[in-house]
């Protein structure tokens, strides 16, 4: 019988190779970057075009190749980086399969040109479907430009298989986050069709990471850093408060190179403990570093996995390097009252009428606009008189019926009825009640009425700056801002789109600081981005919450006595003064049955 198997021709091969290197504009995006990086480049610029269907271009100014290499690089298990079995258990670059070019040059469009230092010229080659079409001498810097077009041209199948090109290009901002968390000691830009995304300088990790995630992480993270014999654990992690119920940050890193764990999760998690609530997840940015001699990376073609040897240690060292961490934060808790919990106020009976402070109505001194800005005056005006249509007649009631026989003389009386207690608590008397109030509290929700109302009747209320003021966004952030735009507006922002990622702002909401524009604008929409993963928040909760815990004045804080009356007065005008958004109480009442249990006689 006639024999009938044959060898596949290379660019075959290469193609079924490149299905399992190549999934996606992401995958060629990954390896180029790592093979600059693996090169020792300082810069890299990342250039894509239609979400990488059209243009993904790679320019770093690392190592570069000979004229013989650069054409080597194409080949099949061609690479720089393994010289014998014995470097597969001692691994110390991100790629070393030798598979990658030749992968991506089976499925696209290739224009490689590349430099070293001390060559006259460089090489360009042009490759095609795995086949090379030119290769000519080139004038040009040290370092390696790679050029990858209309990847997938000859696999009409898998070009078809792509996504949007909103969700490609996420996947490929996805991989840029990785590699750019991961080398923080390298300066990169982004630049998407042809306007700059992200342009990263190089710096600590504590800097690449606010510069990826924004501001907001200037007061989130915690140092972590433990040594061992087996490994070393350095990075940060979210403090317990700022932890989440969705999915934040989450990333590991081995020997620099991102990988996925739900067991080291798992680990990170439990070191937690009870510092946060079951259903709320672990942030963090955790570099182990180890001997590869400890690992195997060769167990998944595009690595995220990883086998570690001694998974057992490597879980202990973890959970506890989070748990002294943690504790240490602990012990020292930051100056920023942010980060100060909250006190936890018990409820009230359920059968106890709450009994709310004596209210001064017609106190002639009561005078909520003491500003002095004529311009915000209007405008606090206009939002207070929105927020009296709120104003719960109900309510106003109730407390009359309740302090009958004492509300003349207390709402006559000039003396002084509110006190403040420890910079935290304002407490007053009825005549059957003592009530204290959480002033932090009771001034988000203030807030955050006001804001859902402009959020409902679109009507946003800004007080408008002497000079705008540009606001420079992290990309997914300011791709989000477009989204929800009329919202952030009604929430009394004027801001405007400037191109990139830039924002000119030239109205702010009353009451805000102009050097919290930035933070305030960053916190506002990672708020919004956590909220998509639950789906039963409505988002002008979400949006009006963010800005009440924003701008709200914190425990703390001393206040005047005009501004405790000012601030009760429109705590008392809310809907439903008695609970937060969230429904925690704002203020308690002891009655003196209540006051009586706690003493014996
Ligand atoms: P691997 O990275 O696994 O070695 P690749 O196919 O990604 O395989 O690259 C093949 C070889 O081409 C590398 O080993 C390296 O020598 C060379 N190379 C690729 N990209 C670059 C670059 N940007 N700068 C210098 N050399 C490169
Ligand atoms: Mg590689």
């Amino acid at each position: 019988m006639q024999d009938i198997i044959q060898l596949l021709p290379d660019t075959i091969a290469n193609q079924i190779a490149a299905g399992e290197v190549i999934q996606r504009p992401a995958s060629v995006v990954k390896e180029l970057l790592e093979n600059s990086i693996d090169a020792k480049a300082e810069k890299i610029v990342l250039k894509i075009k239609e979400a990488g269907r059209q243009l993904i271009m790679v320019t770093d100014n690392g190592t570069g190749m000979s004229e013989t290499d650069a054409r080597m690089s194409f080949e099949r298990h061609a690479t720089s980086k393994l010289k014998s079995s014995d470097d597969l258990f001692n691994i110390k670059t991100k790629g070393f399969r030798g598979e990658a070019l030749a992968s991506i040059a089976a499925v696209s469009q290739v224009e490689m040109k590349t430099k070293r230092n001390f060559d006259v010229i460089g090489t360009k080659i042009e490759i095609a479907g795995g086949k090379v079409l030119e290769q000519e001498p080139s004038a040009m810097e040290q370092g390696t430009t790679i050029s990858v077009k209309n990847l997938f041209y000859n696999i009409p199948a898998r070009r078809n298989f792509l996504k949007s090109n909103q969700v490609e290009t996420s996947h490929i901002t996805d991989e840029f986050y990785r590699v750019a968390l991961a080398h923080p000691d390298i300066t990169f830009h982004y630049i998407n069709n042809d306007a700059e995304f992200l342009r990263l300088e190089k710096g600590n990790l504590k800097q690449r990471i606010v510069a990826l995630f924004g501001n907001t992480y200037n007061e989130k993270l915690i140092p972590l850093s433990e040594e061992t014999t087996i490994a070393t654990v350095s990075g940060f992690i979210v403090k317990p408060d700022a932890c989440k119920k969705t999915r934040g940050e989450q990333y590991f890193f081995v020997n620099n190179r991102f990988i996925r764990s739900t067991y080291l999760h798992h680990a990170v998690q439990s070191g937690y403990e009870s510092l946060i609530p079951k259903e709320q997840h672990a942030g963090y940015f955790i570099f182990i570093n180890i001997d590869p001699a400890h690992i195997d990376i060769n167990i998944h073609p595009t690595k995220t996995e990883i086998k570690f040897f001694d998974e057992k240690s490597l879980y202990s060292i973890l959970r506890s390097s989070v748990k002294r961490s943690l504790g240490i934060y602990n012990i020292t808790p930051s100056i920023n009252f942010d980060l100060e919990q909250h006190i936890e106020i018990p409820l009230p009976d359920k059968n106890t009428v709450p009994s709310p402070p004596t209210l001064r109505l017609n106190n002639p001194h009561f005078n909520p606009f003491t500003t002095k800005d004529s311009e915000r005056n209007s405008v606090v005006q206009k939002s207070m008189l929105d927020l009296r249509q709120f104003n719960n007649k109900a309510y106003w009631e109730v407390i009359y019926e309740q302090d009958s026989d004492n509300e003349k003389s207390e709402l006559t009386s000039p003396e002084k009825k509110y006190f403040q207690f420890l910079q935290q608590y304002l407490i007053t008397k009825t005549k059957k009640n003592l009530i204290l109030i959480d002033q932090q509290l009771a001034h988000e929700k203030v807030l955050y009425e006001k804001f859902i109302l402009q959020l409902k009747t679109n009507r946003g209320i800004s007080q408008k700056l002497m000079f705008p003021v540009n606001v420079e966004l992290p990309f997914k952030l300011s791709e989000k801002l477009k989204e929800i735009l009329d919202a952030i507006k009604f929430l009394g922002f004027d801001i405007e789109f400037f191109g990139n990622n830039s924002w000119v702002v030239s109205g702010i909401p009353p009451n805000m600081k102009e050097s919290s524009i930035n933070p305030v604008i960053e916190k506002l929409l990672a708020d919004f981005i956590d909220s998509l993963q639950l789906p039963e928040l409505e988002t002008n909760h979400v949006l009006a919450l963010s800005m009440a815990r924003n701008l709200g004045l914190k425990n703390g804080k001393l206040l005047t006595e005009d501004e405790i009356n000012q601030l009760i007065n429109e705590l008392f005008a809310c809907e439903n003064p008695q609970y937060s958004a969230n429904g925690n109480p704002i203020f308690i009442t002891l009655a003196s049955a209540d006051l009586e249990k706690l003493f014996k006689k």
